[in-house]
């Protein structure tokens, strides 16, 4: 069984090192959570440079606030029902509890999990007001499944609830949107894999970052999902110091594509406060995919995307190769670009 981790003195003292001054200052405002599975990805002799430290341990950088609030997708405004957020014309999504196995420290829904907040799983009552709401919008055919994670909800109520959904006729795709696999692939005991594969309409939506994370068990958990017939595909967050360089990110989405698992989404970190540290720009994104065309097929390349502010909704993005990007033109091991006589030979 997995150990957790609810202080940074516990957390360093597993790690073998001296509880860093800043931690219980950045705790008292966003508690901290993480497992053994977590911590043994760490390269302990990086220190806080290790790209799994820097999205699972305190920095003193997240109290250096943005100025944003807590909810900078105003999603809390955007709700038919309470915990149904409804964002797109056929899309909604459930926060199904405000638990998770970790805390990330660059979550955008922290508003879940900080200090003197506690989403606790959903009731029967609840449901039953988000079935109520799905049947006026018979035009809303997919949701997700979210929170905090779905996964951390007993397997006997998690089957409730995806059934409930699968019951709608009108919902055709319910995804289920969890970190568990990458960072708790002990959760997927056979049992659960069972009953998740029970359900047709269900995709799983995980949550890599790092290559590092694409660890022996966490690919058996995507290689057993997918083998049961639960389609499994990943969105990644570009994150300052953790991933924000092509040639990881090329790494990441290689080791993905080798366990079948479709690199569907890589986000610009949302502008939500305690998490400045961690934005790198557009730019960053943008560069990523120029690196990543014609070196890795289009299966292995996600769509970069950002959320807008105040529930503008998601905007995909792509480098402007009309002006320039770059091509990798692998046989004769150039750059060339768009638009350039070459491409035509
Ligand atoms: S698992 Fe997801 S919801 Fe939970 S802290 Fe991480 S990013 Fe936030």
């Amino acid at each position: 069984m997995t150990e957790f981790f609810r202080t940074g003195r516990a957390a360093a003292e597993f790690l073998g090192i001296d509880e860093p001054d800043d931690w219980r200052r950045v705790e008292a405002v966003y508690p901290l959570l993480v497992n053994r599975h977590c911590l043994d990805l760490i390269d302990r002799s990086k220190g806080d440079a290790d790209p799994v430290w820097r999205q699972f341990l305190p920095s003193a950088a997240e109290l250096d606030d943005w100025k944003s609030d807590f909810d900078p997708l105003a999603e809390e405004r955007q709700m038919l029902a309470p915990r149904l957020i409804r964002r797109f014309l056929d899309r909604a999504v459930v926060l199904v509890t405000g638990n998770c196995a970790v805390h990330c420290r660059f979550c955008f829904r922290k508003r879940l999990w900080k200090q003197g907040a506690k989403l606790a799983d959903i009731s029967d009552a609840e449901l039953e007001a988000i079935l109520v709401a799905l049947r006026e919008h018979p035009e809303i055919r997919e949701v997700l499944l979210s929170g905090g994670d779905p996964c951390m909800v007993a397997d006997g109520r998690l089957r409730e609830i995806i059934a409930a959904f699968s019951s709608l006729e009108q919902i055709s795709v319910i995804r289920l949107g969890t970190k568990l696999p990458a960072v708790w692939p002990e959760r997927f005991t056979p049992q659960f894999i069972d009953m998740l594969a029970g359900f047709d309409k269900l995709w799983l939506l995980t949550h890599f970052n790092h290559p590092n994370e694409v660890d022996a068990a966490a690919s058996a958990v995507c290689r057993s999902l997918i083998r049961r017939g639960v389609p499994v595909l990943n969105q990644c967050v570009l994150l300052r110091g953790v991933n924000d360089n092509p040639e990881v990110m090329e790494e990441l989405f290689r080791r993905l594509l080798a366990i079948k698992v479709k690199p569907h989404y890589m986000f610009h970190v949302d502008p939500v406060r305690g998490v400045r540290h961690f934005a790198t720009g557009i730019e960053a994104g943008l560069e990523v995919l120029r690196y990543l065309r014609g070196r890795l097929s289009s299966l292995g390349t996600p769509t970069f995307a950002i959320d807008l502010p105040e529930g503008g909704g998601k905007v995909a993005l792509q480098p402007d190769y009309s002006s320039g990007g770059g091509f990798c033109d692998i046989h004769n091991k150039k750059i060339i670009n768009y638009p350039d006589k070459e491409m035509k030979k």
